[in-house]
């Protein structure tokens, strides 16, 4: 059979990272797969034994990525695919390459004290958020394949194991830039700055163009996530992937009831991920690549005037690509400055409220609508000021930008925990709902759409 690999990655500078293989795993079975974008990217392979790194397929060339980077404002210079491993790249009928990674694949010398392995929740949970973000027109990873591995892994307790097959454009992280600026190893640094540019930004001339390029995704990106009320939880410089989309789904979840302080990760002690931080924890990751791609730079002092302001266009971009998508949702095509203090006091009452975000959206333009508030009087104000805004396309606009259906958090515990006990009923459900988020509510939907009950109420998340 000829290989359905192209790699690229694997032709880099030998200390960009090292070659191994996955280590196999007792009984793989296949959980689910992913056949429309198996088919979108080019990749017929079906065998769990490649999904479980048991079987590698001809043309792979398995490795593992070296990366550095801050975690929670820390930095840490040596980290890199702890439990993940790189089977190779394909080409896919849209002319997009990608990575196919194993995640959970067993220990790599990048591991640490871990164990390289993941249990079945966080597999589970990065399967059904990162296919709905997808879904809801978030550039993000995808999941292509998930297996058990009939082995088991030590957290706190006992846990059955599993491996999620991640599809990325390119699993290549701020870090990975960090890494090599750090050791002053000036070769990998351009060598991966090449690539960078060749692979996700061809239009860009050098490292000052690709800054302002990877600026203005990654400002666009986090809008998109604050307008589905999406808390990542875990920005570190490693978790930000070049390419703009969404990577690491270990502690996120959607916001329930709207408040901007929200943070649900066990870790987060200060709130340092929380809501309302991601923009300024956004420009912030952005200051750390721009310093990561100076020593390219002949002209040192120069360039730190020019990236600091590039840096300083962070701001301006994510603010006019918020008010868009948030007038989006209030079915405004075109925004005007005015429109932001429409958002901001929705926002607020919502707050104030606790308000349900996802439903607050999904309902606006129905008689529903008020009954998301307590203070109905205000409500109604703001719901006069909204309807000299709207204009006539206004309900076609938001039933294609507020999803009915996004990946709750209380959902996602009760799907794992089935899913322990060996009923995998209620994922198929849930990635079927979550799928198709703009789809109206049906009976076999319904449960998704609703907002935790008192006692159902789960607001911590944990790294698997
Ligand atoms: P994260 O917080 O998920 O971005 O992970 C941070 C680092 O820890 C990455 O380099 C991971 O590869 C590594 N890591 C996370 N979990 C494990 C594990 N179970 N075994 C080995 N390395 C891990
Ligand atoms: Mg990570
Ligand atoms: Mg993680």
């Amino acid at each position: 059979m000829t290989s359905v690999f192209d790699n690229t990655y694997a032709n880099l500078p030998p200390q960009m990272f090292t070659r191994l293989h996955p280590t196999p795993v007792k009984a793989p079975e296949l959980i689910v797969h992913n056949a429309g974008l198996a088919d979108l990217i080019g990749f017929p392979i079906t065998d769990p034994a490649v999904f479980a790194g048991n079987l590698i397929p001809d043309g792979a060339a398995p490795l593992s990525q070296v990366y550095a980077g801050h975690q929670f404002g820390n930095w840490n210079p040596q980290l890199g695919d702890g439990r993940a491993v790189l089977l190779g790249e394909v080409v896919g009928r849209d002319g997009i390459r990608r990575d196919i990674q194993l995640k959970g694949s067993g220990p790599t010398p990048y591991s640490r004290q871990g164990d390289g392995r993941a249990w079945l929740g966080p597999v589970l949970r990065e399967y059904i958020v990162s296919e709905a973000m997808h879904a809801m027109g978030v550039p993000t990873t995808r999941a292509l394949a998930a297996v058990t591995t009939g082995e088991d892994v030590y957290r706190e307790e006992v846990l059955p194991s599993a491996i999620v097959t991640r599809v990325a454009q390119s699993h290549i992280r701020v870090g990975t830039f960090q890494f090599f600026a750090a050791r002053g190893d000036i070769a990998a640094l351009q060598a991966l700055t090449d690539h960078v540019i060749a692979r996700h930004y061809p239009d860009a001339d050098g490292p000052a163009a690709l800054l302002d390029a990877v600026i203005d995704r990654y400002a666009k990106l986090i809008a998109q996530w604050m307008g589905l009320g999406f808390i990542h939880g875990v920005m570190n410089t490693d978790n930000v992937a070049i390419a703009g989309e969404t990577i690491d789904y270990g502690p996120c979840a959607f916001i329930d009831a709207f408040h901007p302080d929200t943070v649900f990760s066990a870790i987060d002690q200060f709130g340092r991920y929380a809501y309302s931080n991601q923009p300024g924890i956004g420009a912030w990751n952005m200051a750390q690549f721009a310093t990561a791609l100076i020593p390219l730079m002949q002209d040192r002092e120069a360039a730190i005037t020019d990236f600091t302001a590039a840096v300083h266009r962070f701001q301006p971009i994510y603010e006019d690509a918020w008010l868009a998508v948030f007038a989006a949702k209030l079915g405004i095509s075109a925004p005007a400055a005015e429109d932001q203090a429409l958002i901001s006091d929705l926002l607020d009452l919502m707050a104030k409220d606790q308000a349900d975000f996802t439903n607050v959206f999904a309902n606006l333009g129905s008689d529903k609508a008020g009954d998301q508030f307590l203070d109905q009087t205000a409500f109604a104000r703001w719901q006069d000021r909204w309807a000299l805004r709207r204009g006539a396309d206004a309900d076609a606009l938001m039933s294609k930008t507020n999803p009915q259906i996004i990946p709750r958090n209380h959902r996602i515990e009760k799907m794992i925990t089935a899913a322990r006990n060996g009923d995998y009923a209620p994922f198929h459900a849930m990635l079927d709902a979550v799928t198709a988020p703009f789809a109206p509510i049906t009976d076999a939907t319904a449960r998704f759409a609703r907002p935790p009950g008192n006692d159902e109420r789960f607001m911590r998340t944990f790294c698997g």
